[in-house]
């Protein structure tokens, strides 16, 4: 039989993928390039990084050294520099060699560390609202997410601050069972920009305990917080470090989401586990930019790096706030990371607008962003994504727009903000 007569049959894709929706940054992100929209929607900077942070890049990037495979612990270089940078924010002595691992990214850290400790049918507990990706890395390991959502106290429809978002500790201990294997727990948080109190993380913490359960701790945000809020740790807390693996990511420390390089640090089983996991995934990571990521948090203090940064994020904070008052849209004033939730319950978009299928299923939030990315010229992300399906109503009035962004894009943004008064209407 010739091959010609064979018929084509579409090959059946995995269970751990068909249930996947599109996902939300595919979805927006060309839809500003189409539309040129100020695009406040995905979390990347749209400036370049600092000089001495490209200067180092370019100088690995000509060393004949550095660009071959990389021992899986990862670069030496790296492990060293970020011991000395975050010893003393955990206050205590980091072994670079054992309680730290350089990673592709966080997200690939996150999917290392799932990897390393799920079983099927192992629970994961999530706090709502929560970056998208965690689901897919939880059941693609077999893991079964668990949800419990922040609550806003007060009123929504006026400003608010994210310490008003809420963890009722009650509804996280009535998830917990016998399933349950890790919590994962995200300050500064991404998108209510909540910095976790002291108090909150103790309450976390002494949960895990009881459960045994492993925290996860993603702090990719980790040096943005606004006075005057600062950021702790839950590592440092009493009975908390040998549970904890906490997630960093060079591309949101050092604005250079496109390098791929975090890192976890936790104690040495729990690193060491990852790091068993991450060898059959990645392998290494990529070489001459955990050493460009070296010699940037080595040079950052001598350009009083980190604490400049705050200064330009809370500017951009500032205008963003500015912006969304004259509007009049009602929002959640972030203590830390680079997002604002805004409230849209006051905005009437056309019954009749068409949307396209993929937005015609989902809930309001992102026919609001649609719309506006669309008539108003601002694109922003519809947080419902990051919420489970049962749950996602209670993110229909809010859309979350990102402000790490150039004065340019935020004053585009402004201007065109200026359109969607006329949609607002008392209610
Ligand atoms: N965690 C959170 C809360 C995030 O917002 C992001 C990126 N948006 C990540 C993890 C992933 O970081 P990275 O780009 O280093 O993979």
């Amino acid at each position: 039989m010739s091959t010609n007569t064979i018929k084509f049959k579409p090959f059946e894709k995995s269970d751990k993928i068909t249930h996947f929706k599109q996902d939300v940054w595919s979805i927006f992100t060309p839809l500003a390039q189409q539309l040129k929209a100020a695009n406040l929607g995905q979390g990347f900077m749209d400036f370049p990084p600092p000089d001495f942070v490209i200067e180092a890049a370019s100088d690995v990037i000509n060393n004949p050294n550095y660009h071959q495979y990389s021992h899986p612990k990862g670069r030496p270089n790296l492990k060293e520099a970020l011991a000395k940078s975050y010893s003393p924010l955990f206050k205590r002595t980091l072994d670079p060699d054992t309680e730290i691992l350089p990673t592709a990214g966080a997200n690939e850290g996150l999917y290392a560390t799932f990897s390393a400790f799920l079983n099927p049918g192992d629970e994961v507990v999530l706090i709502e609202p929560f970056f998208d990706q965690y689901i897919a890395n939880i059941t693609m390991n077999g893991g079964v997410p668990v949800y419990v959502p922040l609550r806003p106290q007060g009123d929504t429809n006026k400003v608010m601050s994210s310490e008003d978002w809420k963890l009722d500790m009650n509804e996280l201990r009535s998830k917990l069972t016998s399933k349950s294997k890790i919590i994962v727990f995200n300050t500064p948080h991404n998108p209510v920009g909540k910095v976790f109190s002291l108090v909150e993380m103790a309450e976390i913490t002494k949960l895990a305990e009881e459960f045994n359960l492993i925290i996860i701790s993603d702090e990719v945000y980790d040096r943005l917080y606004y006075e005057p809020h600062v950021h702790e740790r839950i590592a440092n807390l009493p009975g908390a470090w040998e549970r904890t693996i906490t997630v960093g990511s060079g591309g949101k420390t050092f604005g250079t989401t496109g390098w791929r390089v975090g890192w976890l640090i936790g104690p040495k089983n729990l690193v060491g586990a990852a790091l068993s996991a991450q060898t059959r995934i990645v392998f290494c990571v990529n070489t001459p930019l955990q050493e460009a990521l070296a010699s940037s948090f080595n040079a950052a203090e001598k350009h009083n790096y980190f604490e400049k940064n705050i200064e330009a994020y809370t500017r951009r904070r500032e205008k963003l706030m500015k912006v969304l008052t004259d509007v009049g849209l009602p929002f959640t004033i972030p203590q830390g990371s680079y997002f604002i939730l805004a409230n849209t319950a006051k905005v009437q978009i056309p019954e009749d607008y068409p949307y396209p299928e993929v937005i015609q299923q989902r809930p309001r939030d992102f026919k609001v962003c649609y719309w506006m990315a669309k008539e108003i010229g601002v694109v922003a992300i519809p947080p419902s994504e990051f919420y489970c399906k049962e749950n996602a109503h209670l993110a229909e009035n809010l859309i979350r727009l990102a402000f790490c962004k150039t004065d340019k894009t935020l004053d585009e943004a402004a201007k065109n903000f200026q359109k969607l008064k006329r949609y607002i209407k008392d209610v």
